[in-house]
Formats: C-alpha cells, sequence, structure tokens
C-alpha cells in the first residue's frame, strides 16, 4: 500500500519555541530525539518529521489511509493553535489536500428503532463509504443539526483543521460507539442509554427517531483492543457497546473479567463471550454516578486471585472514573500502558465537557 503524505512548512517568530513544546508534550513518542535539527515522531497510526530550515519549521505527515493523514495534519494544525494562537501560517499540500469535505466524515440516515431494554435504544444507520469505520477506534462523533435547518456539515480548512457550522447551523456534537458495523450492507449500529435530564439532544434525537431521519458522524476514534492476557473491565450502561466491541476482537487466549452497572436485572444485555465473565451490578432506582459500585467491586477485589498483570479498562461516569483512576494509580500502582480508565459522560455537564476536569 502507498503511504500517503502531506507537507507543510511553518514560518512564524515563534516556531522555535512551539518546535520544544511539541516535542516536549510527547516526549514519549519521539524517536530518535533530535539530531541535527531534525525531530521523528512515530505513533501507531502514522508518523511525522519535524525538519529546523532557515525560514522555519516543515512538517511532513505521513500515513496509510487518508483517515489517519487528515487526523495527523488536524494534530499538528492542533498544537500549533495552542501554541502559536493562529494557523494562518500552516497551508497544507500534497495527499489528501484541496478537497473542504473531511475524509472522516458521512452524512447518515435513521434505517430502524429498537428497544432493548427500557434503558438502552438501539438506532441502525445507513451510510455510504464505511469501510474506514470498521477499523482503527471504535467510536463516532455523532453530529445534530438545528431541528427545521438544512444540515450544514463541518468542511476542512487549508490548515488542516476542521472549520465548524457556526450561530444558528451550529451543531450538537455526542460520542457514541460503533455497537456493531456491517460495511458490504453499508449499515452500522449505535447503542444510545436513554438517561435523565431536562436538554439532552443525543437521548432525546434516540427516543423519537424514525427512518430516515439525518445527521452525521465522523470517525472512527479512539480506544483500541487493550493489550494483555487478562482484562479487567469496568463499565456503566454507557460503556455496554465498547466493551461488547472489545470482548468481540478478544483473541481466543486472552481472558477477561468484566463488571457492567446498570439500574437492574431488566437492563441486561445477554452479552456472550466464552473467553469472558460477566457480572452485572445493580444500582437498584439510585441515579446513575451516583451508587459506586464499579469503585467497590475494583477495591474488594482480591488481587492475589487475579492473573498476573492484568490490564484495567473502565469507562463510566466521571466521578466513579475519577475514584477508579486513583485506585488504579495510586493503590494498585498500575503502570500506565496497563490501563485505560476513562469518563464517558458526567453527572451535571453536557457532552464532551463531561471529561473535562475542569467542568
Ligand atoms: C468514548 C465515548 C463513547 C461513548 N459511547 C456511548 C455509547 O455507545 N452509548 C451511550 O449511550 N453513551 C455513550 N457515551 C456517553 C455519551 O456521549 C454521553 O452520555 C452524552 O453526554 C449523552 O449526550 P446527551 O445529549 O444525551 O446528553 P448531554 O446533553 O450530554 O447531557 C445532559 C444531561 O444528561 C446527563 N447525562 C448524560 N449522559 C448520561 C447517562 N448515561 N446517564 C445519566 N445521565 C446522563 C448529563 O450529566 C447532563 O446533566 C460515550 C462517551 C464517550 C466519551
Amino acid at each position: 500500500m502507498r503511504e500517503l503524505v502531506a507537507e507543510t512548512m511553518i514560518c512564524h517568530a515563534e516556531i522555535a519555541a512551539a518546535t520544544m513544546k511539541m516535542c516536549d508534550e510527547h516526549a514519549d513518542f519521539r524517536l530518535p530525539s533530535e539530531r541535527e535539527g531534525e525531530w521523528r515522531f512515530r505513533v501507531h497510526f502514522g508518523s511525522m518529521i519535524l525538519e529546523r530550515r532557515d525560514e522555519g519549521l516543515k512538517v511532513r505527515v505521513s500515513a496509510e489511509d487518508e483517515t489517519t493523514l487528515s487526523y495527523m495534519k488536524m494534530g499538528v494544525a492542533g498544537h500549533m493553535e495552542r501554541y502559536l494562537g493562529s494557523t494562518e501560517c500552516i497551508r497544507w499540500h500534497g495527499d489528501g489536500c484541496g478537497s473542504e469535505k473531511p475524509v472522516f466524515f458521512r452524512e447518515v440516515g435513521v434505517v430502524s428503532a429498537e428497544q432493548l431494554t427500557p434503558h438502552m435504544r438501539r438506532l441502525r444507520f445507513s451510510a455510504r463509504d464505511i469501510g474506514r469505520f470498521a477499523y482503527g477506534g471504535i467510536h463516532l462523533r455523532l453530529l445534530f443539526p438545528p431541528q427545521g435547518r438544512k444540515p450544514v456539515w463541518p468542511k476542512m480548512g487549508p490548515d488542516g483543521l476542521i472549520k465548524w457550522p457556526q450561530g444558528d447551523d451550529a451543531l450538537i456534537v455526542r460520542i457514541y460507539t460503533i455497537r456493531d458495523i456491517n460495511v458490504e450492507e453499508g449499515w452500522f449500529d449505535v447503542d444510545f442509554v436513554m438517561h435523565p435530564g431536562l436538554d439532552t439532544p443525543a437521548a432525546k434525537f434516540a427516543q423519537s427517531a424514525k427512518p430516515g431521519d439525518v445527521i452525521g458522524m465522523y470517525g472512527p476514534g479512539g480506544e483500541y483492543l487493550p493489550d494483555g492476557q487478562h482484562l479487567l473491565m469496568l463499565g456503566d450502561d454507557t460503556a455496554i457497546p465498547a466493551i461488547s466491541r472489545i470482548l468481540g476482537h478478544l483473541p481466543e487466549d486472552r481472558t477477561a473479567d468484566v463488571w457492567i452497572e446498570v439500574d437492574g436485572p431488566e437492563d441486561v444485555i445477554p452479552l456472550k463471550f466464552d473467553n469472558a465473565a460477566i457480572r452485572w451490578l445493580f444500582r437498584k432506582g439510585r441515579p446513575a454516578g451516583t451508587a459506586g459500585l464499579l469503585s467497590e467491586t475494583l477495591r474488594k477485589l482480591d488481587r492475589a486471585s487475579l492473573p498476573d498483570d492484568p490490564f484495567v479498562w473502565a469507562a463510566c461516569e466521571f466521578n466513579d472514573f475519577k475514584e477508579i483512576r486513583r485506585i488504579v494509580r495510586k493503590e494498585w500502582a498500575v503502570p500506565r500502558d496497563r490501563q485505560l480508565v476513562i469518563a464517558y459522560w458526567r453527572r451535571g455537564a453536557q457532552g464532551d465537557e463531561a471529561r473535562s476536569e475542569a467542568a
């Protein structure tokens, strides 16, 4: 497969300091360290070379496909926007340039809706050309257009950043997981938790969605199959789709212990994987994110009975996430590369705000 490549020359008075910041922030990925004014980064989805020139910083990104290349460009531009306050000095040339349509965006239509449990609703969406959504990340950003207006979708800027529609055309963005996908037939499923709240755009959309309704999506992104012989997984209702996807890809010779917190037995979704032991924890009417059942379970675990060196994966409400992360990092001292603990939502906060420590 031909490697795709894009380049830009960034000329800016502060570029030397910005380059150092970028290298420092990615110290873990730097390979090798600076060699004669050149830095090379290799991450699992692509690579980047920064080369100091008299006129500025030459950046070359490369990747196996256009989506990944686009993410690499976006990553560089996003960092430079933070360091330099502007991206006007970034103009990409090479593969994937010249089109305003983001390669990772699709307009998608609802095909069907199914109530799986009292608190979980599955929507099936159809879309064209979704092969790239079947690997390299299991999550999506769903883009909800304002009701009653013709949707205006995001465009790519020449700097590699997304230009979002503003004002009356602004989109509401929420992160979800691709529960299942069939590339040949052109459909994918998303399972929505039907949660309480006054203003819940995604849950409300799922509640009333009907065939033919149109939204946008972009992705994929996020988690990969965690490393390790044994997985310890903890999640609430919102994590069920991710847990299912990850277990569905778990090789036969690897094992998992899984705990899932839902409201009650009627919310259990049958998940059957030969190499995973799944236990359900019930909140019994207590609001989601207040029962603390996942961290309690982790605290009570007899670590000596666990296989050596497990990978700990957890996804849940923000306060649960903080407590689980504390146990995993401080009490268990699990190395950073053996854990992935994420807040999927936060009580009282909307969308992506939910995941910020400052929210
Ligand atoms: C990587 C990732 C993957 C995710 N995958 C899924 C998925 O597959 N399915 C899924 O249902 N969710 C998933 N989520 C969580 C989802 O993005 C959030 O629940 C999101 O906030 C829902 O948007 P909303 O518009 O319905 O509510 P928002 O407008 O975001 O929030 C409105 C109110 O509802 C509350 N709220 C939000 N979510 C919940 C909840 N689950 N339970 C109780 N109260 C809630 C908020 O605290 C807020 O007060 C995922 C999140 C991440 C980060």
